[in-house]
């Protein structure tokens, strides 16, 4: 068994070496990497045709269950195709117990339920798309300065209640806090109250690469335009399924729920009074 398993790694790294294949960032769950092929290269991930920059760049993400093994193949101008094997590190998640959520977000009705199932759905499809944009490749900068209340892939009880993970980062800051384009992208779904996400906005950063704003008590871009890093998008607030008014930022790529947190370095000190604009 374990020396299958080294031989299954050093057969992958040879071969990605030698193809010249190459990835930024680590092979963990939750991870956003980078990739890089020669030009002219097609490169499939989890059954899908990923789309590559004319210069061979693209961009994967693994999921908050993604399994031990990551297989990314490669077909050259040629038409050979090689797969290569990426061994992807598991993760520890936390368990968090909150407490004061609004009862009728916890136990929601079937009214509540179907609508909540219908608002699920155009965010699915928000994040569907697959841009020609390339701002998937950009240093992201934090939306906001403040405290981190939540993390990626915690499991969730909300007023006791098992619920499903958490899979955005929760940043506290007061109702009405500037929230800034994390990167460059196209808005790809504005709605004012969701169900349980309150004020939700999407922003495509390309190459099926998104986030996701929740909770917002404004928002100040509308579907279809195009925004630059740093830009203010939306104001913070506590709409949704919300104890009071923080940030929730969540990222996919495609339906994978990837770890904003990952794209970022840590949280910048917290300047006095700073915060609000
Ligand atoms: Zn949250």
């Amino acid at each position: 068994m374990f020396r299958y398993f080294v031989l299954l790694c050093i057969g992958a790294s040879l071969s990605a070496a030698v193809f010249g294949l190459e990835f930024k960032g680590q092979w963990q769950q939750g991870a956003v990497l980078l990739g890089r092929v020669p030009t002219g290269t097609q490169v499939e991930f989890m059954d899908r045709s990923v789309r590559v920059t004319e210069d061979g760049q693209f961009v994967i993400g693994l999921g908050r269950d993604a399994k031990p093994q990551a297989i990314v193949a490669t077909i050259d101008a040629s038409g050979k195709r090689q797969e290569h094997t990426f061994d992807v590190a598991a993760r520890d998640y936390n368990i968090q117990r909150v407490t004061g959520v609004p009862q009728r977000t916890v136990t929601p009705s079937p009214e509540q339920i179907e609508r909540s199932r219908r608002e699920a759905k155009m965010a699915a499809d928000a994040r569907k798309v697959d841009l020609p944009l390339r701002n998937f490749a950009q240093e992201f900068e934090w939306p906001l300065v403040g405290r981190i209340t939540g993390v990626y892939g915690s499991q969730r009880f909300y007023n006791g209640e098992p619920n499903s993970p958490h899979y955005g980062i929760d940043i506290a800051a007061p109702t009405g806090t500037a929230v800034r384009a994390p990167a460059g992208g196209v808005v790809t779904l504005v709605h004012p109250d969701m169900f349980f996400s309150g004020g939700t906005l999407i922003v495509d950063h390309g190459h099926g690469l998104s986030s996701t704003f929740i909770h917002l008590h404004k928002i100040l871009v509308e579907e279809g335009d195009h925004i630059e890093q740093g830009q203010v998008i939306a104001q913070v607030g506590a709409s949704g399924r919300a104890t009071g008014p923080h940030l929730d930022w969540r990222m996919n790529w495609f339906g994978e729920r990837v770890d904003p947190s990952l794209m970022v370095g840590p949280m910048p000190e917290q300047k006095p009074a700073a915060s609000k604009e």
